[in-house]
This record gives structure tokens, sequence and C-alpha cells, in this order.
């Protein structure tokens, strides 16, 4: 079940208003534009959710438009993983894939045009002077000496320069707009640059690359883009997005209109690629998909669904102010969306055997359990039951407080779906570690054999002679400050969380758990999500820890209402 609102965000309200005017035949048409030079994170979800989400609601079409303009960072890999998200969450931009780098011939065109309309120039200062004249927002620019130089020259020193005549950083072609524009934006901005390198799609075949904001808004005039949603920071670039078009513009012809609204933060979560990146390369974490990471790839393989994510998404909203999301948000998406998917199943983490001395020896019994109470669809399973058991070390002690309703020695506790068994004998070693409980069990006390006497306690078990052994990966958040970026002159590695791993070795599952696929989920009983890691191999199986079960979110959702 997606969330359904009623009311319309601001950008639909937009969307609405321009296919009132009639404006664009009534055409709604986005496109989400990563730029592959990382994966994509839970923001860019959010992203993509809002742009196939707006073409899909008004039957329109969302592109995937790869804004590959910089050489030196982009990777197939990364164009790859990109694809795989955005299909796992759930989008199809059908043929629609494109890249920036496409139109590479087109803008150098248009560049071209520009300079014999006066409206660009090359400049042959460095990146630092051009920098030292850029001024201040309150103070104006000032304009470079080739600011003046005349439509031909500027011709044929921007051709030299795509033949590869100039070493990088000798000449930039500029648009020649306003250096004393209050908008610093459009004091003559960099067009192109000089770059010797290797593109990932266009090979050697371009020296001069042109900067995103050039690339941008062309890119959405060529794929006749409507509505051109990005994020709050390009808000101040709106201007120059418009003042590039008009120099292109045809009438008649769909025009763009840029869009921004606020992005997604997360607290105790770092977003950025770059960020993500060095964590990456420095070995902090596994990889781009180890599932601490807030990639949709390390959600993924932690155990998230698609839906969860989405419904996320629609959770938070569309806005126009900047805001930081609590990550128990995104927790409790996906414990909603696995409670009523994930099958309920026993697994022991911690195991501690229970000997049933009035069971007999190699007998085995076969007792029914609900596969999940939320869904009677999803059937009942049979579990063993023998002499031998593992219960969860926690749940019994010695010496317990008052209220400790779990096994204790004397007391009773029930088995879940099996019997009541009381604790006779606390077995130890000579360390004198408790190794072993001798229990009895109550014959006349088996789940679901009409009324009986209540105990409070109700215990997760696994039978010893049928249990499977696995590794389960516990997770807690990887940072342990809600704002890792957000204190001056301190990196944000030192506020990782060093216990955001834990990895437990001989854990005791039930014997459904022996057949089981990557990325399967599962409801540990009174223990929380888990979900099959790949590593897993045939007969011993690895599981992420996605969510516990307490929700505290839920907690202070419920509170407030
Ligand atoms: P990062 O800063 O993490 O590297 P980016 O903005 O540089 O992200 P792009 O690949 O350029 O990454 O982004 C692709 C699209 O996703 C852009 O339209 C961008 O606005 C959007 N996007 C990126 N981060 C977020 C976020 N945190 N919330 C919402 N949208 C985002
Ligand atoms: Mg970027």
């Amino acid at each position: 079940m997606e969330e359904k609102r009623s009311s319309l965000n601001f950008i639909e309200q937009i969307i609405t208003g321009d296919l009132k005017a009639g404006k664009n035949n009534g055409k709604v048409h986005t496109r989400f534009p990563p730029e592959p030079n990382g994966y994509l994170h839970i923001g860019h979800a959010k992203s993509i959710c809002l742009n196939f989400g707006l073409a899909r609601k008004y039957g329109g079409k969302c592109n995937l438009r790869y804004d590959d303009t910089n050489p030196t960072k982009e990777e197939q890999e990364y164009v790859d993983s990109i694809r795989e998200d955005i299909r796992w969450l759930g989008f199809d931009w059908e043929e629609r894939e494109f890249y920036a780098s496409d139109y590479f011939d087109q803008l150098y065109v248009w560049a071209e045009k520009m300079i014999m309309d006066g409206k660009a120039y090359v400049d042959d200062q460095s990146a630092e002077q051009i920098a030292g004249q850029k001024g201040t927002p309150t103070v104006p620019g000032k304009e470079s000496p080739y600011r003046n130089r005349a439509p031909e020259e500027n011709l044929r020193l921007f051709r030299e320069m795509r033949d590869g005549k100039y070493g990088e950083g000798e000449k930039v072609l500029r648009a020649r707009i306003d250096m004393a524009s209050p908008n610093m934006h459009l004091r003559d901005p960099i067009m192109y640059r000089i770059m010797h390198r290797s593109h990932h799609r266009t090979g050697d075949k371009w020296c001069v690359y042109p900067m995103y904001d050039f690339a941008h808004g062309q890119s959405d005039y060529i794929e006749g883009i409507t509505h051109s949603v990005c994020t709050l920071e390009f808000e101040v670039h709106r201007p120059l997005y418009d003042w590039f078009l008009d120099q292109v513009y045809t009438p008649g012809t769909v025009r763009p209109r840029q869009i921004e609204f606020a992005r997604l933060n997360l607290n105790y979560t770092v977003m950025s690629k770059r960020r993500l990146l060095e964590l990456v390369q420095k070995g902090i974490v596994k990889g781009w998909d180890d599932p601490r990471m807030p990639t949709i790839s390390g959600l993924r393989r932690r155990g998230y669904t698609p839906q969860s994510i989405r419904v996320f998404a629609e959770k938070v909203g569309v806005t126009k102010t900047d805001s930081v999301i609590d990550v128990s948000l995104l927790e409790h998406s996906v414990r909603d969306d696995l409670n009523r998917i994930a099958p309920r199943v026993m697994a022991v983490l911690r195991p501690l055997k229970v000997v049933i001395e009035n069971f007999p020896e190699g007998k085995v019994e076969m007792l029914e359990t609900v596969n999940n109470p939320e869904d009677e669809s999803m059937g009942t399973r049979q579990v063993p039951f023998s002499r031998e058991l593992y219960i969860e070390r926690d749940d019994f002690m010695e010496d317990p407080p008052k209220k400790f309703f779990r096994l204790k020695p004397g007391g009773e506790v029930r088995l879940k779906s099996a019997y009541i068994i009381r604790c006779e004998k606390v077995v130890k070693n000579h360390e004198g570690e408790i190794i072993e409980l001798r229990c009895t069990y109550d014959p006349d006390t088996r789940s679901g054999s009409g009324a009986q006497r209540k105990v409070k306690g109700t215990l997760h078990w696994v039978s010893a002679a049928h249990a499977i052994d696995a590794e389960v990966r516990m997770y807690d958040r990887l940072f342990n400050d809600p704002d890792p970026l957000g204190h001056k002159d301190r990196d944000f590695k030192e506020f990782l969380n060093p216990d955001s791993l834990k990895i437990i070795t001989g854990c005791k599952l039930e014997p459904r758990l022996g057949n089981v696929h990557p990325l399967d989920k599962f409801q540990f009983q009174r223990v929380g999500y888990f979900c099959v890691d790949p590593d897993s191999t045939p007969g011993k199986p690895v599981f992420n820890q996605t969510v516990p079960l307490k929700d505290t979110w839920g907690k202070v959702v419920n509170r407030g209402s």
C-alpha cells in the first residue's frame, strides 16, 4: 500500500497550473539526472520517486539522464549500479536512457552560435585571476581584459581549444553576461574548460568539456523536459539556467522550467557521494553496498524493500525549506512493511542448551505454527520439537530481578507454539558458566490444544538436532553523532560508531532457514527483522539485521496522537 495524499504538493500545484494554462501541449516530462560518480543514496531515492512519480501521476514520461560532463570522476560501474537501483525501486525509463555526453556536438554548435552573437568569449586568464575578479555579492566583479574580443577571434580560439592546441587551464570559454550582476552566477560564468582526458563514452573525441550549468538546461531543452526538478541549492542558478535557454530557444518548442525543492537530510547519516566514496576507499565499510551505508544498494542488502523506501519518500514529502528527517522514520517504514510481508521464524542468536528430561530420547514431535499472524494467507508450518533445544541465553537468569518473566530456576515459561517447561536444574562448567539447563515439560500444555493454564513468559526456541548454524550480522548506526558533518574543524570520520557492526556466529535457526536465497526477509520472533546476505553459502546462511522489533518512531508518533 503506497501512502495516499489528497492535497497537492507545491510542485504538483505548479504542474497542474501549467496544464490548466495549456502549456507544453498538456505534456509533463521530467528527468532524473544523476552524475555517475558514485552509487545512489536515499536522497537520490527521494528525487527518483518524485520525478518518476510526477510522470506517472500526470500520464507523462521521465527520462534517465546521466550527467556525465566531468570525465575525471565517472565510471561504468556507477552507470550500471544506477540503472539497477532505479529499476529495483520500481521505476522504468523505457528506452529513454540518455547522457549529457550525447549532446556534446549540439552543445558545441550552440557555444559557437553564442560566440558569434557576442554572448560568449575566450578568456586567456588563469582560474586564479578569474576568481580574483569575481567580486562579492555587494562588490561588482571586474571585467576580463579579454571580454571584448571580436567574435571571429573568439571563434578561432575556441576552435583551437577544441582541436587540442592549448593545455589545461590555458583558456576557458565564458558566457558574456554581466560582471556587476547581484547574482554571482551571472558574472560571466565559465561554459567550457580544457581537459585532456578520455571520457567514458566519447573517448578522446573531446578535450573541451561543458560545465554543468551550461550542459544541464540545454540537455533538458533537447529532451523536451517540461519540469526540471532539482534541489534548493540550484535556486540561485535559475537565472543562469533561463539565460542559457534564452540564447538557443526557438519559439513554439517546449521550454523547460526549473523547480527547486528541499533535499533530503537524515540525522546520523552522511549522504554526499564524495564522503561515501572516502568510506569505501579507506575500507571503513566493505563497499558501496555495505548494509550500513545509506546507499540504495546498501539499504537493499540490509533488507529494505522498494515499497518501504517509496513510502518513506512520500511521507517525507516535498517542501521548499531544508530540514533534517529523523532516521528512525526510515526504520519505521521498513519495519511497517516487513511486519506485513515477512514470515515469522524462530532463531536463537546466543544459544543456551535446554534438555527436557521427561521427553523421550530420539522422539521428534512436529508442531504447527503460523507464518504471519498479520496475514492468514501466509499459512502455517511445522517445527520439530525434541528433547534437546536451544533458547536465548538472555532468556534465562539464575538470580533474576522481580519482574523477570522469562526462565529462572524453578520457574515456568511457555515455548512458542509448543509446551510449558519448568527449569529444574542449572548445569555449570568448572569456570562457573552456565552451559545447560535441565527442564521438564508439561505434556498437557501443547499450544492450540484447548483451554489451559497460563504463564507469563513465552520464549522462542530451536530443536538442537534440527538447527541450522548461521552467522548473523547485527548493525547499529554508522555514526554516533546526529550531525557528523556539523562540527567545525573536526572530520566526520571522528564520529563513526565503533560498534556499528557486530558479528554473531554459532546462531541456531529453525530448519526452515536451511533453504533460503539472498535478500529473503524474515522476522526472527522477539528479535527483529533479518535478511539473507549474498555472502551465504549452501547450508550456511548469513543474515543481516534490518531493524530491531522495537519501534522508537512508532512510540513517538503514538504519543503525539
Ligand atoms: P551528492 O551531493 O550526494 O554527491 P549530487 O546532488 O551531487 O549528490 P547528483 O548525481 O548530481 O548527486 O544528483 C542527481 C539528482 O539527485 C539531482 O537532481 C539531485 O538534486 C538529486 N539529489 C541528490 N541528493 C539529494 C538529496 N539528498 N535529496 C534529494 N535529492 C537529491
Ligand atoms: Mg553532483
